[in-house]
């Protein structure tokens, strides 16, 4: 964990779930955490717990990943002393819907596409060649999904998205590989967060239903293989992870037991 300490992550979608969990164990591990996401006042909140809990510095920023030039001009108007971002968790993201594709709504799957895709390319884009710039052993962490390698029932949208996360990460590592960035592209299975309640427009009922009779994994569970990727040797670059709940085989192949 020492290869952390006073690294600058910035963590798209940190508000919730999977990006929290993140902020809070770099954060542990002495690094620097930018919180980013729309809900402005949950993020200043989390970040306010982490300085007192951790004794590192934490900053709070609103930003919507889906804005091409709000994501410019947060980055451009870091304060100083934040400018130099070591890692880069590209982890805001959302699935909305899981109806069959001929009778999907159109705004679902911009969502899906504007933030998991276009979202994740903005961030990289402008943060890349930062890295370069500043010399810094620069780190790309993608959250991809299970849903990236098989596709699933009422899934084919978010599956096409993070099937783009898996190439555009594979694509990257070939760009940058005469460079000292790593890329690294996790790829979880389930995952117990408000994943599902914003998949189901709030029904929290439905939501519920996805956990019901397995034992899913938790935020803290990929936050873990995050920080593990990120603090590896400079010369190790942990490619791509694929983590699962153990009765989960593929995005449609689950056990459950029966109540
Ligand atoms: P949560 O819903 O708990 O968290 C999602 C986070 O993304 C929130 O902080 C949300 O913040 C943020 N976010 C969503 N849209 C935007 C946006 N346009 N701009 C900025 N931030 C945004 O879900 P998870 O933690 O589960 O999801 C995190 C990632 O993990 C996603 O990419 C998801 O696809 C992926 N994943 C999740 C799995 C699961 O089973 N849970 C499995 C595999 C992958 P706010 O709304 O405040 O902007």
């Amino acid at each position: 964990m020492k290869t952390l300490q006073n690294k600058i992550v910035f963590i798209s979608g940190a508000s919730s779930g999977i990006g929290r969990a993140c902020a809070e164990l770099f954060a542990q591990a002495g690094a620097k955490v930018i919180l980013c996401a729309r809900s402005v006042e949950k993020v200043q909140e989390i970040a306010d717990v982490l300085k007192a809990k951790y004794q590192t510095d934490a900053l709070a920023l609103k930003l919507d990943v889906q804005d091409k030039n709000a994501v410019n001009e947060i980055v451009d108007t870091l304060p100083s002393e934040w400018e130099k971002i070591d890692i880069l968790v590209n982890n805001a993201g959302l699935a909305r819907g899981l109806e069959k594709l001929h009778q999907g709504d159109v705004e679902d799957w911009e969502a899906m596409i504007d933030t998991n895709v276009k979202g994740l390319l903005y961030l990289t884009r402008k943060i890349v060649p930062q890295m370069l710039e500043n010399k810094v052993n620069g780190h790309v962490i993608n959250i991809g999904s299970i849903a990236g390698i098989h596709a699933y029932p009422g899934g084919a949208v978010y599956c096409a998205t993070k099937s783009a996360v898996k190439f555009l990460s594979d694509g990257l590592r070939m760009d940058v590989v005469d460079t000292p960035i790593r890329v690294t592209n996790i790829q979880p299975g389930m995952v117990e967060t408000n994943f599902s309640v914003i998949r189901f427009h709030g029904d929290k009922g439905k939501a519920d239903n996805v956990y019901d009779g397995i034992k899913p994994l938790v935020a803290e569970d990929i936050a873990d293989i995050v920080v593990y990727a990120a603090s590896a040797p400079a010369h190790v670059q942990i490619c791509e992870v694929t983590v699962t709940p153990t009765n989960q085989a593929t995005g449609g192949i689950l056990h459950k037991e029966k109540k």
